[in-house]
């Protein structure tokens, strides 16, 4: 099979690309591992900035997200047995996020391709990149039809973070920068109405917990556990006692539970390789970097990728300048450390560590208290939260 984009990786990343892409003529293939019902059963993001947004609609994919998603404008921090609200839309003169699942997100952007006629091979095994170095890159993989070849002019690894893409280049020619955390998020999904209409992200001193919602009939809270922890340690009830706990009186009080219907930990993890490009093959999304979900950056991190690739290729066929492929790492990358930075700072502001003295404490609440008494710094943090321009 011959196309002018290779994409490795189903996710939103790689079919949002692929999407905009055929829209503006320029064909692509999406390799994707796993089956299409795999792909939609992850329970991931959620908070969407308007950039991703008007993304998906310029992608004719916006309108259940217009239609379904939530605008917040505003969120809350709970401390000391109480909850700041920071309102994002008056810090930021205007702007706000949107809530709306990535899983929803992931289905619209199935549903678009097809429409489209777009070519997802599904189950596809041993994806391997190929001759990047040179003009005539190509892909191999195999499937339940056999062995298959795609050869392309661009690969693009929308893999994500344990995906080939990345793990073909050689090792002298990036560079990675990581820091692992030593807590993980123990997420629960259930169908109730969610316990406040805003987010709210709570520091306690047994750890942090989060009020997240994908609608208004279906919630998703997390708490900070040790990563030595398993799913099947946390029942339902123990995992809503916990929750309890952490979360100040009339809030807790308020919390309806019902069976999970998703229960996982994902591991803390701040990730960035450099560059991000490998002669033909560009990294976006995951692939490339991975943030601590405080702070909401990841999906968005993605999606500035997108906009920039986007942008690059479609100067690069419509107009033959190669400056935006040529400059495309360095472009996202400049904002890649920005959310990086962001979601340091938020997991950093909220999370107990494990090995934080009484001085540390005293910063982290000291910080906390300074957030909640300098409209500055507030904006600051709503100029974050609601997503950087790109
Ligand atoms: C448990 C969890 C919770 C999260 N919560 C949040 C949140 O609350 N807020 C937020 O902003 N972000 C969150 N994130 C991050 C967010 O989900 C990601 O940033 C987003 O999914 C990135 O999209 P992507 O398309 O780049 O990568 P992915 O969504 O990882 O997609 C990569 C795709 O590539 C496929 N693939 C992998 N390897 C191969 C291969 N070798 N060959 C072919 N295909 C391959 C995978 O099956 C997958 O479909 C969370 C992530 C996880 C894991």
């Amino acid at each position: 099979m011959k196309t002018q984009v290779g994409i490795i990786g189903g996710g939103p990343s790689g079919l949002l690309l692929s999407q905009l892409l055929h829209l503006r003529g320029i064909d692509s293939v999406v390799l994707e591992k796993r089956s299409r019902e795999h792909v939609l059963g992850r329970i991931r993001a959620g908070v969407l900035e308007h950039g991703f947004a008007k993304l998906m609609r310029e992608a004719q994919v916006g309108e259940r997200m217009d239609r379904e998603g939530q605008i917040h404008d505003g969120f809350g921090i709970a401390h000391d047995g109480r909850v700041d609200r920071v309102d994002l839309k008056a810090l930021t003169g205007g702007n706000t996020v949107i809530v709306y699942g990535q899983t929803e997100l992931t289905r619209d952007l199935y549903e678009g391709r097809d429409r489209l006629g777009g070519v997802i091979v599904h189950n596809a095994e041993d994806v391997i990149p190929h001759g990047f170095d040179t003009h005539r890159p190509f892909l191999t993989y195999r499937n339940g039809s056999g062995a298959g070849r795609i050869d392309c002019d661009f690969i693009i690894g929308c893999d994500g973070f344990h995906g080939v893409s990345r793990q073909s280049i050689p090792r002298d020619r990036i560079r990675t920068f990581e820091r692992v955390y030593p807590f993980g998020w123990l997420g629960v999904l259930t169908r109730t109405k969610p316990v406040s209409p805003e987010l709210i992200y709570a520091r306690h001193e047994r750890g942090f917990a989060l009020c997240s919602l994908r609608s208004p009939v279906l919630s998703r809270y997390y708490i900070q556990v040790p990563l030595t922890e398993t799913v099947e340690e946390w029942p339902d009830e123990s995992f809503f006692e916990e929750l309890r706990r952490r979360l100040p009186r009339e809030v807790a009080s308020a919390l309806e539970t019902a069976p999970s219907i998703e229960k996982s930990i994902a591991p803390l993890r701040s990730f960035v390789v450099e560059p991000m490009q490998c002669g033909r093959m560009f990294l976006a999304g995951d692939a490339a970097h991975i943030v601590p979900p405080t702070g909401a950056r990841g999906l968005n991190s993605a999606a500035s990728d997108i906009y920039y690739l986007y942008n690059a290729l479609l100067d690069h066929y419509s107009r033959g300048d190669s400056g935006g492929l040529e400059n495309y790492s360095q472009r996202a990358l400049a904002r890649v450390w920005k959310g990086q930075r962001f979601s340091w700072w938020m997991t950093t502001l909220l999370h107990k560590f494990p090995d934080s003295s009484a001085f540390d404490q005293h910063l982290q609440q000291t910080e906390l208290d300074y957030l909640f008494s300098s409209p500055r710094a507030l904006a600051s943090l709503a100029e974050n939260y609601v997503g950087l321009p790109f």
